[in-house]
């Protein structure tokens, strides 16, 4: 009895049993998925309020399964870095990116930067950066054309592996975001010490402002210091006219959210960014 409880024990702390049947199955179908083009980017604008015009895009991974089934990052990339595939992973949406902004560049007179988020894996060797910015070169992207995304979470725990990565970006001439601003327990010693482009302000501080004046205050406070600090900020998750509006009062024109479109495949996008969008009607 005991040895069988111990032994029971023991097996369920083993590494391979971290992951339920689905998570194995899932797993051992993502190389292939990666090799046959089934994980692509699709890419959701950033609007400059004051303009009406798309600024930038990020680049957020789908997997689409062949029966056309769709999964979001939240089912596979959390897995994808417990199960060791994530630079797998990366590379390919590298890849797609690059190749978009090669793209967009040649044949649609379209120069708007696209953004990739960045797992703290992919940074853990130097060779994915590296690889990206080569691959910036071989399709005649300049660096400027790639931004990065690093959370603040994982900027908190690996601070030395994403200081040295954004300090090599950045060198490279790419700027690097912090996402998710607010959400660690540390984001004001990050910003201090990390040499960030911009911080994204996360979610849950937009998604409360209209009726809460806390949030409110942080993000009146979040605009200061980026101000203060020479950094941009873009606003995410913006769902509607009144939050973008309350968030131009404040001096955010940068605006991520289903307010203006949801993330969409490439092409989509391409009609997106050539129509002027809604602009702000109060005088910033
Ligand atoms: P994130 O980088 O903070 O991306 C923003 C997320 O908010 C996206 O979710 C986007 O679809 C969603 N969003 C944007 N506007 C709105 C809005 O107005 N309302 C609401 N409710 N949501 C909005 P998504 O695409 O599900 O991605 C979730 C997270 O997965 C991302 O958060 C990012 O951390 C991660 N992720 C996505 N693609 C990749 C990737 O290629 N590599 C890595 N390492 N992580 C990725
Ligand atoms: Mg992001
Ligand atoms: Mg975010
Ligand atoms: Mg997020």
């Amino acid at each position: 009895g005991l040895v069988f409880h111990l032994a029971r024990r023991i097996w369920t702390l083993i590494p391979h049993t971290r992951f339920s049947a689905e998570e194995r199955r899932l797993l051992r179908s993502l190389p292939q998925a990666v090799a046959r083009g089934e994980i692509q980017p699709y890419f959701q604008p950033v609007v400059d309020a004051g303009t009406g015009k798309v600024v930038a895009v990020e680049a957020l991974a789908r997997w689409i399964k062949a029966d056309g089934t769709l999964l979001s990052p939240g089912q596979f990339i959390g897995l994808a870095e417990r199960g060791g595939l994530i630079r797998l992973l990366t590379k390919g949406i590298i890849e797609h990116a690059v190749r978009t902004a090669a793209a967009w560049r040649a044949h649609h007179d379209l120069d708007i930067p696209i953004s990739i988020n960045l797992s703290v894996e992919d940074l853990e060797a130097s060779d994915l950066v590296d690889h990206l910015i080569a691959l910036c070169d071989q399709h005649g992207v300049p660096h400027g054309a790639i931004r990065v995304e690093l959370t603040e979470t994982q900027s908190i725990v690996h601070f030395d592996v994403v200081d040295r990565a954004v300090a090599t970006l950045r060198q490279a001439g790419m700027a690097v975001y912090l996402d998710d601003f607010g959400t660690g327990y540390a984001s004001l010693s990050v910003l201090h010490r990390i040499p960030f482009t911009g911080i994204k302000l996360d979610q849950s501080f937009i998604r409360t402002l209209r009726d809460d004046p806390r949030a409110d205050a942080i993000v009146r406070a979040s605009v200061a210091i980026a101000q203060d600090l020479g950094l941009s900020l873009v606003a995410e998750g913006v769902e509607d006219w009144e939050t973008r509006d309350r968030l131009g009062e404040m001096g955010v024109r940068h605006i991520q959210g289903y307010v203006y479109a949801r993330p969409m495949p490439a092409p989509e996008l391409i009609a997106f960014a050539q129509q002027a969008q809604p602009a702000l009607t109060l005088s910033l």
